[in-house]
Formats: structure tokens, C-alpha cells, sequence
């Protein structure tokens, strides 16, 4: 009986034993497998790539969700033969392409690309699925021969890591950067889940203006500064009953003595702290002052230049409709009810460069597309013109000028501080103002 039961349980370890052997087996070979596998879609999406001519990266932009590229690749001319259609494209391991729409042109042999239309479009980084992409550039010519040209990096920018905005409490990581492929320079893009969106990184930044010695506009005993303070604040805890990861700029009242108006470029000021947060939007609240002499008040909603302005549309539209106000009478700048953009003007280059003269100090290369306001344009690196790099010696230099990453900014003059009813309607109803904002915020990212 005894001898039985043992031999028994000996059988029993001996299966068991037989099965973990199979099962590490089938595991160590789905490994291999899937590497081989890998290696085979990688051979298969270099395959028809040109191995002797690579595209030359100019410039490669992430600017709030979007992400935009531009380059030169030359082409001998081959008589009676021209170039159809050129195209950046993104392609997977399945060997699936995804084209990005772009503009370009073929003079003496090279032809140059772009995908840059508005800042503020192109490839939608949140929309990538977790998956490894290539960036090839895709060329047809009239006798429908396609050629396929890799990627190799001609700019001094680094690498980007990119986050997704926070939905479901996750996000995704996006890596972009060069590597080689068996002597071929390549560009790929690599979506994967992350972990945790770390300490330092925002899904959005809210920036109270002005503070401290700064009170902003001034009706009676109310400021500016305290009011978009209070309005910040309502919006910080909306937008985090939703999910989303928020910064302010500043959250409490500034000492006396902080004169911001100088010291955004610094380590604690508004500029620098909206470039470290890597957020994808930046909103600045304001009130206005009657400046233009309007009768009536109302939102103003400002927008980087050479974008596009569905959001600021968006923004002027859920503000004047939740918080029962109107759209500003003010014409300059405007491009439509509610959205300016405010770009430098041809009188104010004049200025700045004969205050430059004045000062002893080189001008900087402003033009009538570069943005008037500092935190719409000094958040956007190359993107939006940057250019405070501290040769004008009131302020330290933007230490992210020159950056290829940025963050979309719009400011919003909530309504007029100098009109009654703008004033007591924002001072009663900034929760129904705040909530408009969160209500596009919504509607942009899903
Ligand atoms: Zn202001």
C-alpha cells in the first residue's frame, strides 16, 4: 500500500516537472521567435530604402500634441522622369504606412520637404497606438517608380520624450529620436506605456498674471492679479476633479518686493517654470483695462501666430455662452469673435530696435509673424520665435529659447476690469468662467 502511494506522488512530480519543462520551452521560443520576427519586419521595412542618398533633417518640432519635421534629400535629375508626389510617411512593423501631409519643392537635384502648415497640426502625437514607427521619406516619380529614403539627424537637437496627456490616470511615452539600421541612419518614433508620468512633467499649466509688486489692472479696491488668482485656483481644482495634471505659475500671493514683470526669465519666474513643466497648454488668465476706450467689454482670447485657432475659437465660444458675457468690440488684432492674434507690428520692430540702439545691445530678429506676447512666444522655443537670450540686459536670458519642444499658449483676457458689468459678473461668476475653460479643455483632448 505504502510502496504504491509514494510511487504515486513520484509520478505526479515527474509530470509536473515535465510540464514546466515544456512550458519554459515554449516560452524561451516565442522570445526567440518574436526577435527574429523582429529583425525580418525591420529588414522588410528597409528593404526598398535607398542606401547610398538619406534624407537631411533640418528641424524637428513638437509644439503642444503635434509633431512636424522638415528636410532636403537630393535626387539626380533623370531626363523625361519628374517627381509626382513626395511625402513623409511613419511605418510600422506590419509594414502599415501612415502619410503626413507635406508640402515641398525640387530645384538643381534636391528636393525639400516640410510638413509644418500650422504649429499646431501635423502628426497627433495622443492618436499614436503603442507601437514602434520609422520615419521614411516616400517618392513617386511620373513613371510610378516609388523610392523609399531614410532619415539621418543634421541638427544639433536632442532626442524628445513626450508624454500624452493624462486620461484614465495613464499616459503613454513617446520616444523620438535617430539610430542606424546596418550602416543606415534612421528616424523612429517609439509609443509604449508609461509607468507613471513623472514628477516633473504636466498635462497643463495655468498661469495667474502678473503678481506681487505687479497688481495688473486696478477698479477700486480689486485687482487684477488677485482676481486671476482666485479664478487660477477654481480652474486648478476643475481640472483635476477631471483627471488631468496641473501647475500654476504661481499660488499665492508673491512678496511685495517680486517685481515679475523682471524676473520671468530666472529660475522661479513664470517663463521658466511653464518650459520645465513640459506641459502640453498653457493658460494665462487676465483681466484688461480700457486701454482702447471700448464702451462695452467682453473675452478676448489670445492665440500663437501661424496656428490654427479651433481651440481659441472654442475657448471664446464656452466662455461667452457659460458665463453669459460677450465677445470683445476690440477690432485690432482680431481674426475672429473672440480670437486675436497679436503678432509684432511694423511699428514695433522700429521701437525695439531703436531701444536696442539706445542701450548698446543687438537687436533681436523680430518679424511682423513673431508673437507680441511674451508667454504666448517665449514658450514655444524656435516654434513661436523665442528670442530673450539676454542680450537686452533688463532681463536674464530664456534659458529654453532656443528649445525644439513647446508649449501651445493662449491668454485670455477674461473680460474688462475698467467695465461694471465685465468686473461684477467675473468677480461673482469666475466658477461659471473656469468651467468654459474646462469644458474646451475637454473637447480638445478627447
Ligand atoms: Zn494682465
Amino acid at each position: 500500500m505504502k510502496k504504491k502511494k509514494s510511487f504515486k506522488i513520484k509520478l505526479i512530480i515527474f509530470l509536473f516537472v515535465i510540464l514546466m519543462i515544456c512550458l519554459i520551452y515554449i516560452k524561451v521560443k516565442d522570445f526567440v521567435s518574436n526577435k527574429d520576427s523582429t529583425s525580418l519586419q525591420m529588414r522588410e521595412v528597409f528593404e526598398n530604402v535607398s542606401k547610398s542618398e538619406y534624407v537631411d533633417v533640418t528641424k524637428y518640432i513638437v509644439y503642444g500634441t503635434h509633431f512636424n519635421i522638415e528636410g532636403t534629400v537630393e535626387i539626380p535629375k533623370i531626363s523625361e522622369i519628374s517627381i509626382s508626389k513626395a511625402s513623409v510617411i511613419i511605418k510600422n512593423l506590419k509594414g502599415e504606412e501612415q502619410i503626413l501631409e507635406s508640402d515641398y519643392s525640387y530645384k538643381n537635384g534636391v528636393l525639400a520637404f516640410s510638413t509644418i502648415e500650422e504649429i499646431n497640426t501635423g502628426l497627433d502625437l495622443e492618436k499614436l497606438e503603442i507601437e514602434q514607427y520609422y520615419f521614411l521619406l516616400k517618392v513617386v516619380f511620373s513613371n510610378n517608380e516609388e523610392k523609399y529614403y531614410s532619415l539621418e539627424n543634421k541638427t544639433d537637437y536632442k532626442n524628445i520624450t513626450y508624454y500624452t496627456v493624462t486620461k484614465n490616470e495613464s499616459n503613454n511615452k513617446i520616444d523620438i529620436g535617430f539610430n542606424t539600421y546596418e550602416n543606415i541612419p534612421f528616424m523612429q518614433i517609439q509609443v509604449s506605456k508609461a509607468s507613471e508620468l513623472p514628477k516633473d512633467v504636466y498635462d497643463i499649466v495655468i498661469d495667474p498674471g502678473h503678481g506681487g509688486k505687479d497688481s495688473g489692472a486696478i477698479n477700486g479696491k480689486n485687482s487684477e492679479a488677485d482676481i486671476v488668482l482666485n479664478a487660477a485656483m477654481i480652474l486648478k481644482n476643475k481640472l483635476e476633479a477631471s483627471g488631468y495634471k496641473v501647475l500654476l505659475t504661481r499660488d499665492e500671493k508673491l512678496p511685495e518686493d517680486t517685481n515679475t514683470a523682471y524676473n520671468m526669465y530666472d529660475d522661479d519666474g513664470r517663463i521658466t517654470i511653464i518650459n520645465e513643466a513640459h506641459s502640453k497648454i498653457l493658460i494665462s488668465l487676465h483681466l484688461n483695462s480700457n486701454s482702447a476706450k471700448l464702451s462695452s467689454g467682453g473675452v478676448e482670447v489670445y492665440a500663437p501666430s501661424e496656428c490654427n485657432l479651433d481651440f481659441a475659437k472654442l475657448l471664446a465660444k464656452n466662455i461667452v455662452k457659460t458665463a453669459n458675457t460677450s465677445y470683445s468690440s476690440l477690432t485690432a488684432y482680431k481674426q475672429d469673435e473672440g480670437v486675436y492674434v497679436r503678432n509684432f507690428t511694423n511699428a514695433d520692430i522700429l521701437s525695439f530696435e531703436s531701444s536696442a540702439k539706445k542701450s548698446g545691445y543687438k537687436p533681436y530678429e523680430i518679424t511682423t509673424s513673431t508673437p507680441y506676447l511674451y508667454v504666448i512666444r517665449e514658450i514655444g522655443g524656435i516654434i513661436t520665435n523665442a528670442f530673450v537670450d539676454g542680450r537686452n540686459k533688463i532681463y536674464s536670458a530664456n534659458k529654453y529659447c532656443n528649445s525644439n519642444v513647446g508649449t501651445e499658449g493662449y491668454l485670455i483676457e477674461l473680460g474688462y476690469m475698467s467695465i461694471d458689468k465685465d468686473l461684477k459678473n467675473i468677480t461673482k461668476h469666475s466658477d461659471l468662467y473656469m468651467q468654459a475653460i474646462v469644458n474646451s479643455i475637454k473637447e480638445k483632448f478627447n
